[in-house]
């Protein structure tokens, strides 16, 4: 088992990395982020996500809480209603943030927990006490499920739980027992799952929908395709390497975790990310909300404001299984767009936009009938007046800010006059002689 630090990071595992960073900061913030890596055998998805038990941090729990209840926001029955004060008498403690596995032959009551009926039926002190699951225990930390495509087909019941607890944020479970109330408790668990597409029973999304899409994002883990890839991860200076990096990487998310309000995404991006949804048809509103916390995370992960760029990686993930591949190609390629129009300065952003407004009036038309659910390009024209709205009177306020205010609009390019129609003018407005048109 290879730890952390040997892995060799490439082009076709590297956004697997980026995107586990980015659920780890939302777990140690407090917000789940559920993941889903495909690839098929041999890519190394599962031994970079168990490699990351390495490199989670340790999380504050009120002593001896099976629960790992969080001493500023205990949630267990034992400790929820507790002051501070008494809190504080119990104790905290310092453990590794949780990191369980859920195997393919699980079932219902060890994931979820149980009543234990020993403790209930006792004679001398009969208690009602919850033998707790895999969900539960790892409470603010991470549950991995390898082949949840194959747990999906054949575990229905084990699907039914996950999805109460990826549902919300946080999720819940609910504790059954014949004869007794139902237990539910809250669970802040970022679930990350892997499988193979191309073996039975295929891809996740043809089996339950409604579980891939409570998935924040989808990540693809490739073969490396380079010799010196494969050189590297099969050389002795790899496979001696000290943990540096494990150190280094728990110690980005603890920084992370500081900077986690500092920088937000601007109203540029939500409103970028809003028009995705409703301009492309996306059904699940999930994307949005992935979205937004995903360009949020990295902004903390890389201590600056989130840009195009970040809405352009997170959406990458965030869509994967949730439109058609075509589709995401088109999106992204419309978001590439939009960032070397933001990068180009406000003169060939104009050149565009007159561009645009040069086509013939048929040949809009006949775009809008072929776009009509996924308009993309009347789309980016609409988006393109917005963008200069926003960002070219901005950017030039950065150059220099007392002209902002007397920055002329550059899209602006008619007669001051209101147009009229051809009949309602007179002969002599539009039939000129020689000699008018010589004054
Ligand atoms: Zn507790």
């Amino acid at each position: 088992m290879k730890n952390y630090s040997q892995i060799i990071r490439h082009s076709g595992n590297a956004s697997l990395f980026d995107i586990l960073d980015v659920s780890v900061t939302g777990s140690l913030t407090g917000t789940p982020i559920h993941i889903h890596a495909e690839g098929l055998r041999g890519t190394g998805k599962t031994t970079i996500i168990r490699a990351y038990k390495e490199v989670l941090p340790k999380i504050n729990r009120i002593k001896g809480c099976l629960y790992n209840c969080d001493p500023s926001n205990p949630h267990c029955p034992e400790h929820y209603n507790l002051t501070s004060e008494e809190i504080e008498k119990i104790g905290v403690e310092r453990i590794n943030m949780p990191f369980l596995e859920i195997s393919p032959s699980a079932k219902k009551g060890s994931v979820v927990g149980s009543i234990d009926l020993k403790k209930i039926s006792s004679k001398e002190s009969p208690e009602a006490a919850l033998l707790l699951g895999t969900i539960p225990k790892a409470h603010r930390g991470i549950v991995f499920i390898d082949e949840i495509n194959r747990i999906a087909d054949t575990s229905p019941e084990i699907v039914d739980l996950l999805l109460d607890a990826m549902g919300t944020k946080p999720g819940r479970i609910q504790i059954e027992e014949a004869g007794l109330p139902v237990t539910e408790i809250p669970v802040q668990v970022s679930i990350w799952a892997a499988s193979n597409p191309d073996e039975d029973p295929g891809p996740l999304e043809n089996i339950r929908r409604q579980l891939s899409d409570r998935f924040d994002f989808t990540v693809n883990v490739e073969r490396p395709l380079d010799t010196c890839v494969i050189n590297r991860i099969f050389s002795d200076e790899v496979l001696n390497v000290v943990n540096t990096a494990t150190i280094q990487k728990t110690k980005e998310f603890l920084e992370a975790k500081k900077n986690i309000n500092r920088f937000k995404p601007t109203q540029e991006i939500r409103d970028l990310l809003a028009s995705l949804y409703v301009n492309y048809g996306i059904e699940s509103l999930r994307y949005v909300e992935a979205a937004l916390l995903g360009t949020k995370i990295r902004g903390a992960l890389l201590k600056r404001n989130p840009n195009i760029e970040d809405v352009i990686f997170i959406t990458r993930y965030a869509l994967r299984h949730r439109v058609e591949m075509k589709d995401l190609n088109n999106i992204l390629q419309n978001l590439e767009e939009k960032k070397s129009l933001i990068k180009k300065d406000s003169i060939s952003v104009e050149t565009s936009i007159q561009n645009e407004n040069k086509l013939p009036d048929s040949t809009k038309v006949s775009e809008i009938n072929e776009n009509k659910n996924k308009n993309s390009k009347t789309f980016s024209f609409d988006f393109l007046k917005k963008l200069l709205q926003r960002f070219v009177p901005n950017a030039e306020s950065a150059k220099s800010s007392n002209t902002s205010s007397t920055a002329p609009n550059p899209s602006i390019k008619a007669p001051p006059q209101k147009a009229l129609p051809m009949d309602k003018l007179k002969i002599t407005e539009y039939v000129k002689t020689e000699e008018d048109l010589i004054k």
